[in-house]
């Protein structure tokens, strides 16, 4: 089955206590997308960039299953810029640049030969934009997912509000979670949430895993624990291609098969972490992705007998 994934697409300068690049490719929808295509092609992509986006990398997603219809090329702006330094302890970064550039002006299109998708996932974007994606879609996929951010609920609460009435689920992080409802308990806050038009809810809360909520079903997932994370950027994205590519993969949107997805998508996370940018993820293959689905099992497979 076949899946959109709808973000940017960018260059990204990142600063880690391990080291600093220059400009590097980034962006939510290329993480997303070569995460994915281990699972599901094609990958259909909706973003945008400039003249400056290198073809190496386009043709590099297309030849792993991207489906690159969708993608603006503009002649004569630049891609967009996202510049950023993380802290000692990798959890928390400061934004040092935000250059939107082509983003500016992003209005995107759904091209006629990505009708028909049965899952879309909708990349953290100004929720307008969001919106217009949902409202092009000429049958409505069996899934939708979206990302959001701090910024947007400060700058576009009603927006957002409107996203979230259409959307199947929503990926947060726990801060975002606590934000966008005013509840410290998560608990509390992913009721909160279900009330506004999600029926599902990832609460990612980094090295500590991720939570999957739907009605009074609660499901964790861990992070696996790392002796080194390189570089957290992109991991939140990684994820979500991991988990819709598992999800599109077998066509089941059950709150079971999300549990899977949800391991697979943090399978893919602690892979991205690994190295700068989406380096690591270009070069993992299924044998892989497999050994660390079988880590997985076994951090979290225990036998206990209640008496
Ligand atoms: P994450 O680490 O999951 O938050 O994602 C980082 C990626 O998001 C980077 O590759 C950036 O290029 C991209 N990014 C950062 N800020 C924005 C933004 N305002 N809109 C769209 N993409 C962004």
């Amino acid at each position: 089955m076949s899946l959109i994934i709808v973000g940017s697409m960018a260059f990204d300068a990142i600063e880690t206590p391990f080291g600093k690049t220059d400009k590097i490719v980034g962006g939510a929808a290329t993480y997303a997308a070569y995460a994915a295509a281990n699972f599901v092609k094609p990958v259909q992509l909706v973003s945008i960039v400039g003249y400056d986006f290198p073809k190496e990398e386009m043709a590099e997603l297309k030849s792993r299953g991207g489906q690159l219809d969708g993608v603006e090329i503009v002649p004569d702006k630049k891609s967009f810029f996202w510049s950023g330094r993380y802290h000692e302890d990798m959890n928390s970064r400061d934004t040092l640049v935000t250059d939107l550039n082509v983003l500016a002006d992003f209005k995107p299109k759904v091209p006629d030969s990505y009708q028909g998708a049965e899952f879309l996932m909708l990349g953290n974007l100004a929720p307008a934009t969001q919106l217009s994606v949902i409202k092009q879609m000429k049958t409505r996929p069996k899934l939708i997912a979206m990302d959001t951010m701090n910024f947007w609920m400060e700058i576009a609460l009603d927006d957002l509000k409107e996203v979230l009435k259409q959307v199947d689920l929503l990926m947060v992080n726990d801060a975002e979670a606590r934000q966008l409802t005013g509840q410290f308990s998560l608990v509390k806050a992913a009721k909160t949430i279900l009330t506004m038009g999600p029926k599902f809810l990832i609460i990612k809360k980094g090295e500590h895993g991720a939570l999957l909520f739907h009605g009074d079903n609660v499901f964790f997932a861990p992070a696996l624990p790392l002796e080194e994370v390189f570089d957290p950027t992109g991991a939140g994205d990684t994820f979500a291609g991991g988990f819709m590519g598992h999800l599109a993969k077998t066509g089941d949107i059950s709150f079971d098969n999300m549990k899977r997805a949800i391991i697979v998508g943090s399978a893919m996370a602690s892979y991205c972490v690994e190295k700068f940018g989406p380096t690591r993820l270009k070069e993992i293959n299924k044998e892989d992705i497999d050994r660390r689905l079988e880590q997985f099992k076994e951090l979290v497979n225990f036998e206990i007998e209640l008496v």
